[in-house]
């Protein structure tokens, strides 16, 4: 019997949430870190008589992230009920657009595992209401073991984006992929700031195997996983489990699992998701968007971080790796291009910032933005190595001293006592003028045809280098210095 190949099916649905001062039919503040329960209203209480309206901001956020993710933007979208009962839910129905969302279809695009790209399409983006948080007393947070339990509705109705993919994700390593580029794009639209740690972007997965005897296994929903890292070792835990069922000649039951972190393991759901049927919202009316209103959103819209850093490769000559970590934050490849734009080399550029700028704001903690030299000046100093009027040695001491006293590249350069393109001409034979005169025995030995294998001639030329505090060029030393012992 030929050796069985099994081939992953994934879909992953992503939720994030927009970036947006107020909450999604309400004027509460979206800071979930306040005192529990102070940003709540009648309206994300969901208290009879109070009635939701949209924020038009958090619509144009929703159009951002689809652009981001290459979707289309509907003229005519609805809200719908999507009713069930949880303590961290106070309608008793989330809000959401879950069935004619706000974009059409879109796509993101990853290498496969041969290295060529492949698109992982989006079937829609679509607006909703997050849910407020339970605070379990238990030690460790959990539901179990727990005397009490509180709820916080600050989060209640704070605008979420579901994003959901076709199966189109074939390993963990095309998830991760997936999920990251989708993250960054969405940053670079200014949609959200995607903070994960925040717990700003939550993943579920939806994982499924096809074997080669043309057997299809069906598919398990895995839910609760919060990190690139969990959503990877999730999926990989999953692609074992039921791949595992599968050559026992079993069969994978259609079922919603939870992923354990801590355990690392996947575990049948006990909570069972049972939604009544949706009813289109009666207190919205459906959403409409002119083609007029999508424009002017999508002139917002920044060149995505992909296709810079494509950019920076086939233009400017940079390798994918340097691209993509230039790429990585939208204001650090602005300050690439202001770089490049004043004059730079952009791979010498490139290696600066990667190297000397990225060390000094990690080492200060600063974002780019507060970073004191600009763009300008570190265009001058690329600019002056490469001109040799300093070296490298040379300007990364200017470089880290204008860093620590906030100083200026010119004052800098004289504070440390450099002398810009060396020292050469009548300064370097007043040097080696006088490095003869305190040395007249070495000069004796060299004079007298003692110094065969030209020791004493680089004794003399090492104290030439190092009275010239190392910016004179050795090269020009041996030829000075050989004139003035002729002489
Ligand atoms: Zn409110």
């Amino acid at each position: 019997m030929s050796e069985l190949i099994f081939t992953p099916v994934i879909g992953i649905e992503i939720h994030i949430r927009l970036k947006s001062d107020s909450k999604l039919f309400c004027s509460c503040s979206t800071n979930t870190d306040a005192a529990p329960n102070t940003n709540i209203c009648p309206i994300c209480m969901g208290l009879p008589g109070s009635l939701p309206h949209m924020n038009h901001r958090v619509v144009e956020q929703g159009m951002l992230a689809g652009f981001a993710l290459n979707c289309g933007i509907r003229p005519k979208s609805l809200f719908f009920r999507k009713s069930y009962f949880y303590p961290d839910l106070p309608k008793g129905h989330q809000i959401s657009q879950c069935d004619l969302p706000i974009t059409t279809a879109g796509y993101i695009e990853v290498h496969d595992s041969e290295g060529k790209l492949k698109k992982i399409r989006v079937n829609h983006l679509h607006l909703e209401e997050d849910v407020g948080s339970l605070h379990h007393s238990a030690s460790d947070g959990r539901l179990e073991g727990a005397s009490t339990s509180y709820v916080d509705y600050n989060r209640s109705g704070t605008p979420l984006a579901e994003i959901v993919s076709e199966p189109d994700v074939a390993s963990a390593a095309e998830a991760v992929e997936y999920v990251t580029t989708l993250r960054r794009r969405v940053i670079y639209s200014g949609a959200s700031e995607v903070e994960l740690e925040k717990g700003m972007m939550r993943f579920d997965a939806n994982v499924s195997m096809k074997c080669s005897d043309g057997r299809w296994g069906k598919k398990v929903e895995v839910k609760n996983m919060n990190s690139f890292k969990a959503l990877e070792r999730a999926i990989e835990f999953e692609i074992k489990r039921q791949k595992k069922i599968m050559l026992q000649g079993g069969e994978v039951m259609q079922e919603t699992r939870h992923w354990n972190d801590a355990k690392g393991v996947t575990s049948p759901s006990r909570v069972k998701e049972s939604y009544r049927k949706f009813i289109v919202e009666p207190d919205l009316p459906p959403l409409h968007i002119s083609q007029e209103w999508i424009d002017r959103v999508h002139s917002r819209m920044p060149e995505m971080p992909d296709v810079r850093a494509n950019r920076y490769v086939h233009d400017m000559g940079l390798t994918q790796e340097a691209a993509d970590i230039l790429t990585d934050d939208r204001k650090v490849a602005d300050y690439f291009e202001s770089c490049v734009n004043a004059g730079a080399n952009p791979v010498r550029a490139a290696n600066w910032i990667r190297t000397e700028v990225m060390r000094v704001l990690n080492e200060t903690q600063k974002k780019i933005a507060d970073f004191n030299i600009k763009p300008e000046v570190l265009a001058e100093i690329v600019k002056r190595v490469d001109d040799k009027k300093l070296s490298t040695t040379q300007a990364k001491e200017v470089f880290d001293y204008m860093c620590a006293n906030n100083a200026g590249l010119d004052d800098s350069v004289k504070k440390l006592g450099i002398t810009e393109g060396g020292v050469a001409g009548n300064a370097l034979n007043e040097i080696i003028a006088n490095v003869i005169k305190a040395n007249p025995d070495v000069l004796a030995e060299i004079q007298s045809g003692k110094d065969m294998k030209g020791k004493k001639f680089k004794f003399l030329q090492g104290l030439v280098m190092k009275e010239s505090k190392g910016q004179a060029k050795p090269q020009e030393v041996a030829e000075a210095l050989t004139a003035a012992l002729k002489n």
